[in-house]
């Protein structure tokens, strides 16, 4: 018998606000998603949905003031996250989650060489040093597919181009060996030929290193090519989770199938699909469903009550945040409109 996968990290509740004068900005607002040891999870959701401060709050990464982790916690490993006194989370990052950020361009040191960078990170998290952490920070660049290794150990992050340079923060982060690696929009700063070259990277290294991933993207196309399942944002909230062939085929949130018909109305050449209305105001949120203003399929009930979270699939394959998910009850989802 082929034994499951364990949730290597597992994210329950988690809700971080930013305290300002005019109010407060719950940015990430009960949020759960599992990862399973080995798999690709992708956080997708427009800009301000809430997938890279989720992403920081995992790390405990947000500063106060004004920003604030209310509640929730975070399970890596079978250890809570928010339990470790926070002078010891640097024991967490990189050994337990290390992140690729979206601009490797500005997380490098210009005045040190990047075999030495990556050395550095090596000695830190594997406790090699000398020649040995010198051979394995080589190794990196090895893996991480940069042509003659050993003489661009020598180089300064100004002499590489924007695709190496990323490929140098995804060595950086893998040499830390983590259990799970966040990867923030890694190839929203590249042009298209790059972007495609570190993709294929990281699914080569996927498939080398067997690694864990939360690959935050709002490129669709990305998850299609990347992910086994995925989680879409709205408004600081988780509104769905599937695995990729069902957010493809059978989308159960309208905002989800939302996305959807655009794309599709983009490879059809038909006329665009739109949702109408603009992403709410995070400071002062609609009552009961946050996408209700948007929704096509809203009822009074929509307006009133904020859905929970409800499995819709009978074996925790498919969490829906709707009181009506599509395909689901049909004569409730479909017919109703506004
Ligand atoms: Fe639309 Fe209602 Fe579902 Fe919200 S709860 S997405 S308004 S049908």
């Amino acid at each position: 018998m082929v034994e499951a996968a364990q949730d290597i990290l597992k994210v329950n509740g988690l809700s971080t606000s930013f305290l300002l004068r005019e109010g407060e900005i719950k940015a990430v607002d009960n949020v759960s998603f599992s990862l399973k040891k080995g798999e690709v999870l992708a956080l997708v959701g427009e800009s301000g949905s809430g997938k890279t401060v989720a992403c920081l709050s995992l790390l405990r990464l947000i500063r106060w003031p004004p920003g604030k982790i209310k509640s929730g916690e975070v399970i890596l490993d079978g250890q809570n996250l928010f339990d470790i006194p926070l002078k010891d989370m640097h024991k967490i990052r990189g050994l337990g989650i290390a992140m690729i950020l979206q601009e490797p361009m500005s997380s490098l040191n210009p005045s040190i060489i990047i075999g030495r960078q990556i050395q550095e990170a090596v000695e830190l998290n594997q406790g090699l040093s000398g020649e040995e952490a010198k051979k394995k920070a080589i190794e990196m660049l090895e893996l991480v597919r940069i042509p003659s290794p050993e003489k661009r150990y020598y180089n300064y992050p100004h002499q590489l181009s924007g695709g190496m340079k990323q490929r140098i923060m995804i060595a950086m982060a893998l040499s830390c060996k983590p259990k799970v690696l966040i990867a923030d929009e890694p190839t929203k700063s590249l042009d298209v030929t790059i972007q495609a070259q570190i993709l294929r990277l990281m699914q080569a290294l996927r498939n080398d290193i067997d690694t864990t991933i939360l690959f935050v993207t709002s490129d669709l196309g990305i998850v299609a090519e990347m992910a086994d399942r995925v989680a879409i944002m709205y408004a600081g909230q988780v509104i769905e989770i599937c695995d990729v062939f069902k957010l493809f085929t059978n989308p159960a949130h309208p905002y989800t199938k939302g996305i959807m018909k655009s794309i599709m109305a983009l490879k059809t050449g038909e006329r665009l699909n739109i949702i109408s209305g603009d992403p709410p105001n995070l400071m002062a949120l609609p009552t009961g469903c946050t996408f209700h203003p948007r929704c096509d399929y809203c009822q009074e009930k929509c307006r009133t009550e904020v859905p929970q979270y409800d499995d819709i699939s009978g074996e925790g394959t498919h969490m829906v945040r709707c009181h009506f998910p599509l395909g689901v009850d049909k004569t409730q989802a479909e017919g109703k409109g506004k």
